[in-house]
């Protein structure tokens, strides 16, 4: 059982804005989270009276529970101003209104840019506060800025590079047919000697910006070919692929596929062994040099995925005009989706057109028995994510495939 001495003390001394027009709803807020020792709680009737409270230096809450329907400013406008005033913390909705209306709310919140924790529905209870709050928690809402990641500088890159900085983690794909392991994702990480294991986030970006991502992309993919050999030498992964992922700067900027085939031809590998993920941050300038380079990749041997599918304005686009072998379904159509039924719509419409298309269907993102459910009832078996293992450094990967292919065979 949950007790209120397990949230973590800064959480308990953090301001917390509760905004909504029904006196009820507030009362009783405030009396759920002042009963899990939230200390400073304000209350407001829409969001005027909100604002007026922020502007007025009243109180700068790091954390805010909101009503969408409300008479004078509405839930949807307030948090357009507060995108204008730049607020750091987060934003919880708490609606009656239909699902549907609040999902495109959260979409509206994450492209303002603000930092949008979670919908409560009402009616709701105390356990859904908690996992809230546990999760404001976990997303640093209210430990110092400096514990969020550091982006790594385009200097502490080139050094990295040089001193080998880079490790690649690798993290399943499992057939739902027999439950075997039929590949795995390289998801690189820096080792950084003071700040210790860092997230993509932390240099791909800045990669993409200054033009390092090539060089990058060139060296993560020789280690992860001599993984991929090495597993191979000691009698494992005869059947796996690897897939890496290829952010769309790359393929502008490089001679890539005679580069990338020559790698795996020294390596004593198929290219067929390989998928490429496609990654897409911005778009390109020049289409042409995205077709002419993808389609020589594919002719080389290598297997193309398109990354993130369903998200994104060309991704259908995509669909037509590149030589794929793969659609990863992006995972915000995955997880949870068997309670949102529109998520699990577009999921079970990707899947659709990728059976259609005769090509692989990964669903990524899976997370719990539901989501496996969902995703084999859709007519998708290739699955990745949480449920199954998350990222592992390669020997861990090695270890648990090891015990995973023994369970299998037990
Ligand atoms: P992605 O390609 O969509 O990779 C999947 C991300 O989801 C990974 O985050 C992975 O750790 C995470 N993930 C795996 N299973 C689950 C799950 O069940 N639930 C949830 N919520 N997340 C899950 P990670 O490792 O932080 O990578 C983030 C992104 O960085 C990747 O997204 C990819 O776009 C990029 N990235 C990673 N490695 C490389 C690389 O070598 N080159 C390039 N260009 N980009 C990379
Ligand atoms: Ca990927
Ligand atoms: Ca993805």
């Amino acid at each position: 059982m949950f007790k209120s001495e397990d949230l973590p003390t800064e959480l308990k001394s953090a301001q917390i804005m509760l905004i909504d027009d029904d006196d009820f709803v507030l009362d009783y807020l405030e009396s759920l989270l002042s009963g899990l020792g939230m200390k400073y709680l304000f209350r407001a009737g829409n969001g005027q009276q909100a604002l007026d409270l922020i502007d007025s230096k009243q109180c700068s809450p790091q954390l805010m529970f909101c009503d969408l329907a409300m008479p004078g400013m509405d839930g949807i406008e307030f948090f357009r101003h507060l995108a204008k005033r730049r607020y750091q913390g987060g934003v919880v909705i708490v609606s009656g209104v239909d699902r549907q209306l609040v999902v495109t709310q959260q979409r509206l919140l994450q492209e303002h840019g603000l930092k949008f924790l979670g919908i409560i529905h009402k009616p709701f209870d105390e356990s859904m506060l908690v996992s809230i709050l546990l999760k404001s928690a976990v997303i640093s809402l209210f430990t110092d800025s400096t514990t969020t990641v550091r982006k790594l500088s385009v200097e502490e890159i080139g050094a990295g590079l040089v001193a080998d900085c880079i490790e690649t983690y690798f993290q399943p794909k499992v057939s739902l047919d027999d439950s075997r392991v039929v590949g795995a994702e390289c998801l690189v990480r820096w080792n950084h000697p003071q700040l210790g294991i860092l997230p993509p986030s932390a240099f791909i970006p800045v990669a993409e910006e200054h033009g390092l991502i090539g060089a990058l992309t060139v060296f993560i993919f020789r280690k992860a070919v001599n993984h991929l050999r090495d597993w191979e030498q000691r009698g494992h992964s005869l059947t796996m692929s690897v897939s890496i992922n290829l952010s769309m700067e790359t393929i502008a900027q490089f001679d890539l596929p005679d580069l990338l085939a020559s790698i795996v031809e020294q390596s004593g590998l198929d290219a067929s062994r390989i998928i490429f993920e496609l990654t897409e941050s911005g778009l390109l300038d020049d289409l042409t040099v995205e077709l002419e380079v993808v389609s020589r990749i594919r002719l080389k041997g290598f297997g193309i995925s398109i990354d993130d599918f369903g998200i994104g304005y060309s991704s259908v686009e995509k669909l037509k005009l590149l030589p794929l072998t793969e659609l990863k379904i992006d995972r915000s159509f995955v997880h949870g989706a068997c309670e949102d039924s529109v998520a699990r719509i577009i999921f079970e419409s990707c899947t659709r057109m990728g059976k259609a298309l005769n090509i692989d269907i990964v669903a990524e993102g899976v997370e719990t028995l539901a989501d496996i459910e969902m995703v084999k009832a859709a007519g998708c078996n290739i699955v990745q994510g949480y449920y199954f293992a998350p990222p592992m450094p390669a020997e861990e990967f090695v270890a648990w495939k090891t015990k995973w292919d023994e369970n299998l065979t037990a």
